[in-house]
Formats: C-alpha cells, sequence, structure tokens
C-alpha cells in the first residue's frame, strides 16, 4: 500500500509526531525500532520493500521457500550477542542446528565444522598434528573479550595471527578459507574482526529458523507492532529533510512528508549522504572521508528447486563450501572478480525443514562472489540483465561436478545478481556485507551511528559494530541506547 500524506500529520502538529523514523526495516532499522517501542518511543519505520528484512528475508516459488540472503545465524548460545537482543525483546526464534553446521572442500583437505566445536579442533588436529599448540593458541584468543585482545590486535591483520601462528601453509590457507564470510582478503581483514567472526559464526554459528529467515525478520517485526511501533512498506524515502542543521522529518518518493525530529536510517550509508541528504548538509571533510571507504563487493546466487532427494547426493546435510583452489582468499579474494569457476557455497535449508520445499524434493542456493558492474563501459542493469543466466549456468555446472546431474530435475530456476541485491535493499552496488572490516574500518573505526547531522543516526552493516545479523541487531541495540540517553 502506498502511503498518503492525509495518513500523516503536519510538520507543526508536534501532538502526531514520530519521536523516532526509522528508514529501512532490514535488522538493523526492526532491532532499533523494537528497542525505542519498548522504552515508549513513538516509531514508524519506512520500508521500501513489499515485506520487512532486507537481506533476511524469503520468498516462494511454487512449493519452494528460498531465502534471499541470510542463510544461516550464528551467536546465539546463551552468552551470544544474538541471544542477548532476543532474550531482552522477548524474542521467540525457534531453530535447528545440524551436528555438522560447515563443511569445507578444498584441495586435499574436507574440513568438518561440528556443532560441538571441541570436535572441530579435534579434527583439525588430526590432519595437522604437528600444529597442535597453534591451535589451541589461536582457539583460546578467539575466546579472550574484544577489551582484552583489543590493544595487542588493533592494528593487526588476520594474516599477521595467522602467519605468526601456524607454521603449516596449507592450515593458514584453510581458516583463510573459512575467513570467506568477511568479504576480504587476509592480509586487509582486521584481526579481531576475524577471531569475532570465528567465535560466533563458525563456533557458534549454523543455526537456521523454522519456517525459513523470513521468520526471524517477521519476528522482530510483529514484536515491533505489538510493543505499539508503526510499518508502512512499499514506501520509499526519497530525502531527509534539514532545517537549521537538524533533521525534521522525510519525504517518500510519493511525495509524503512525514514528520520527526530524529531520523535513524538502516539504508546504505552512501545512499542516506548522497541520495537523501543535500550534500550542503554535510561538512567536505565527512565526505571526503566517506569516499576514501572501501565497502565489500557483491555476489551471484542460484535458488533452485529440485524434484528430487538431494539428500542422497549432499552429504554430510550442511553447507557446503567448495573451493577450487586452496590459496584463495589468503592470496586473492574471488569475491572481487567473480568466484564463478573457483569458489561456490551451497545451501540446502529444507535439509533442516523440510517443509520448505514439496515432498520428495529439495531447495538449494548457490551463491558465489560478483562484482556489480564487471564492465565499465555497460551499466549493471543492462550487463546483468544480459548475462546472470550464463552465469547462473556456471555455478550449476560446478556445483554438478561435486553432486551429480541436476539439469532435468530442475523445476524452479531463479538468478539474483548483484544489481538484483541492490535494486531490492538499496546496498550500495549490492554490497553484501556493507563496509570492508579492515583494521580502518572495524570496532570503534567502523563509520560512526553518530552523523554530522545532530538527530540522524545510521544503523545496521554500515556503522558499528558491523555486519551479519547479529552485529546489525547489536547496532540496533547501540542507537537505541544513545537516542534514549539523550
Ligand atoms: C548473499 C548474502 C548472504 C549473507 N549471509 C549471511 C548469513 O548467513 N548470516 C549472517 O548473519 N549474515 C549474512 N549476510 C549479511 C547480512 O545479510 C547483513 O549484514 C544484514 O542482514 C544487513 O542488515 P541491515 O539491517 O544492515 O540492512 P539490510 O538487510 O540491507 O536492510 C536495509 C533495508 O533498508 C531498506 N531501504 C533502503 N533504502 C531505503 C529507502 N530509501 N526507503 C525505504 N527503505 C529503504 C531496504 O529495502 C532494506 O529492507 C549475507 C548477506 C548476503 C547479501
Amino acid at each position: 500500500m502506498a502511503i498518503r500524506v492525509s495518513s500523516f500529520c503536519r510538520k507543526d502538529d508536534v501532538a502526531n509526531q514520530y519521536d523516532v523514523l526509522i528508514i529501512g526495516a532490514g535488522i538493523g532499522g526492526l532491532s532499533c525500532g523494537n528497542y525505542l517501542a519498548k522504552a515508549g518511543k513513538k516509531v514508524l519505520i519506512i520500508e521500501q520493500h513489499y515485506k520487512v528484512g532486507g537481506y533476511c528475508s524469503s520468498f516462494d516459488r511454487k512449493g519452494y521457500r528460498f531465502d534471499v540472503g541470510v542463510h544461516s545465524l550464528g551467536s546465539m548460545r546463551p552468552c551470544g550477542h544474538f541471544y542477548r537482543v532476543l532474550k531482552e525483546l522477548e524474542l521467540e526464534i525457534e531453530t535447528v542446528r545440524p551436528e555438522i553446521t560447515n563443511y569445507l572442500r578444498c584441495p586435499g583437505y574436507e574440513i568438518p565444522i561440528y556443532k560441538d566445536f571441541a570436535r572441530t579442533i579435534d579434527s583439525l588436529k588430526s590432519f595437522f598434528p604437528t600444529e597442535q599448540a597453534g591451535l589451541d593458541a589461536f582457539f583460546a584468543r578467539m575466546e579472550q573479550s574484544f577489551a582484552s585482545v583489543f590493544p595487542i590486535l588493533r592494528d593487526k591483520t588476520f594474516k599477521d595471527v595467522i602467519d605468526a601462528t601456524f607454521q603449516s601453509l596449507p592450515l593458514r590457507y584453510i581458516f583463510s578459507l573459512l575467513l570467506g564470510n568477511l568479504g576480504s582478503i587476509s592480509s586487509s581483514i582486521s584481526a579481531l574482526a576475524a577471531l569475532g567472526m570465528f567465535r560466533e559464526f563458525i563456533a557458534d554459528g549454523g543455526y537456521y529458523p523454522k519456517n525459513g529467515m523470513q521468520a526471524v525478520a517477521d519476528a522482530f517485526a510483529n514484536n515491533f507492532k505489538k510493543l505499539g511501533g508503526e510499518i508502512v512498506l512499499n514506501a520509499r524515502v526519497a530525502q531527509i529533510l534539514i532545517e537549521n542543521g537538524r533533521p525534521h522529518g522525510v519525504r517518500c518518493t510519493d511525495g509524503t512528508y512525514i514528520p520527526s525530529p530524529i531520523i535513524v536510517s538502516n539504508a546504505a550509508a552512501i545512499h542516506t549522504f548522497r541520495d537523501l541528504l543535500s550534500e550542503a548538509n554535510l561538512p567536505s571533510q565527512y565526505l571526503e572521508e566517506l569516499s576514501r571507504l572501501a565497502y565489500t563487493t557483491s555476489a551471484l546466487l542460484v535458488y533452485l528447486g529440485i524434484a528430487k532427494d538431494m539428500k542422497r547426493f549432499i552429504t554430510p546435510h550442511c553447507t557446503q563450501w567448495m573451493f577450487k583452489k586452496l590459496d584463495l582468499i589468503y592470496q586473492s579474494y574471488p569475491f572481487a572478480k567473480g568466484g564463478f569457476d573457483d569458489f561456490v557455497v551451497c545451501y540446502t535449508p529444507s535439509f533442516h525443514i523440510p517443509g520448505l520445499a514439496p515432498l520428495g524434493k529439495d531447495c538449494i542456493i548457490l551463491i558465489t562472489g560478483a562484482p556489480f558492474q564487471p564492465v565499465a563501459s555497460v551499466d549493471a542493469e543492462t550487463y546483468w540483465r544480459e548475462n546472470k543466466e550464463l552465469y547462473g549456468n556456471k555455478l550449476i555446472h560446478f556445483f554438478e561436478e561435486y553432486f551429480g546431474d541436476v539439469q532435468d530435475a530442475i523445476e524452479v530456476k531463479e538468478v539474483a545478481s548483484p544489481y538484483t541485491l541492490y535494486r531490492y535493499t538499496a546496498n550500495t552496488e549490492g554490497s553484501i556485507y556493507g563496509w570492508t572490516a579492515t583494521t580502518k574500518q572495524f570496532g570503534p573505526q567502523r563509520l560512526s551511528p553518530e552523523t554530522p547531522v545532530k538527530g540522524l543516526y545510521l544503523v545496521g552493516q554500515w556503522t558499528r559494530p558491523g555486519p551479519g545479523v547479529s552485529m546489525v541487531a547489536q547496532s540496533g541495540r547501540l542507537i537505541s541506547k544513545m537516542i534514549l540517553a539523550q
């Protein structure tokens, strides 16, 4: 439903104003909205899409359910960050977690990641018996608090840490492959970000919600409404309106004006500052710094509905990471140029939740890295309209090399390109994780949620603490506290 100006109040109608207006119903925006509404604030979330969740949403085709982006949750143990958000907001999300959460296939090695993480460490030790001390040291450091490792590791990259910890090159390579989830090469990723990723997504990862990822976003949205919050869908913010250096509301693309003295943007930082604000409202130094920040590249996804029981072919029943080269990510990052030939991740959600596919059939999701605009002379929309089927088929062939032919059993095939990710979420160039978690862009060095415009905040993967569902949910918690403290 498009929103109408008559359903909202005028700028001077203070009694009916929203205390806080949030642009975007990704998990970051929804989490922030929940905390603020719980504290008694009158909050409106404005979402351009027809459903909530951003990258954490799902869609249905012919009886199959596919997750758009997020495929696995982490940080859900009782002291995990995501667990704490769910507890504080009294949100119930039922999950399953297979015994083996991830399986890494690379030249010379097949490495299982067990739910019982001690087994993972034992299995790594059996592959690398001379590295026992290094493995113990690495995982002991992983468990240390951020505050205790921050002074030692703040300027170190992940490569610095693994090079200093392990003698074996293949083991360094394997730890780098496991790092794939952070969106860059080991020599640029912050050691602190990497240790956090190992702790929250590898040691404590692999949770999958019953009914698919949309259930997570819906749980946040339903709770927000129960707390008195309001959400409008199909409404795109076109402009954040500023007067005397402070926001007083937003204007949507249909011309609707919605007043509020505090605006929180869950949209990409670059979209927020370049498209929604007039550059005249920002100091030039801030804009220059913004233009120097690096962001992660995008991805190509293939969603397949397969009319056969794939559990017979894909074992163990968990996320499969397939790399053709062992030193990828340690030496070079496949996402930057398109990993079509050397790297595919395969998710199989219906293995764990049978209702996500028709009986005896399965949904398979394939993903690899891909640049937004591979050819400078062709715009991204045109390029991907003309090429996404070709690259989608390459991914299917890659998958078939490992798990056998599926072509004849394909009932549903959808391909999402970097342009698709951009179109549905407005993330800059379809960036998967927002700013790259380099040493200069992680922790306190990541772009601040407070902006040069007083009363305008950022929430989600383009600000602190970082990307991924648990981190952006935390970001919502953090920003709500900032706003409530004023
Ligand atoms: C392919 C892929 C796989 C991933 N896998 C995982 C995983 O397994 N586990 C994990 O934890 N993380 C994963 N991630 C990362 C994770 O999805 C993100 O870090 C996180 O979901 C980002 O949440 P967010 O709230 O910051 O923003 P987003 O999810 O990007 O949501 C932003 C919202 O703002 C809306 N919006 C933007 N501009 C406007 C506007 N002008 N007006 C109105 N609305 C607007 C968008 O429509 C969108 O709904 C994955 C990401 C991708 C792309």
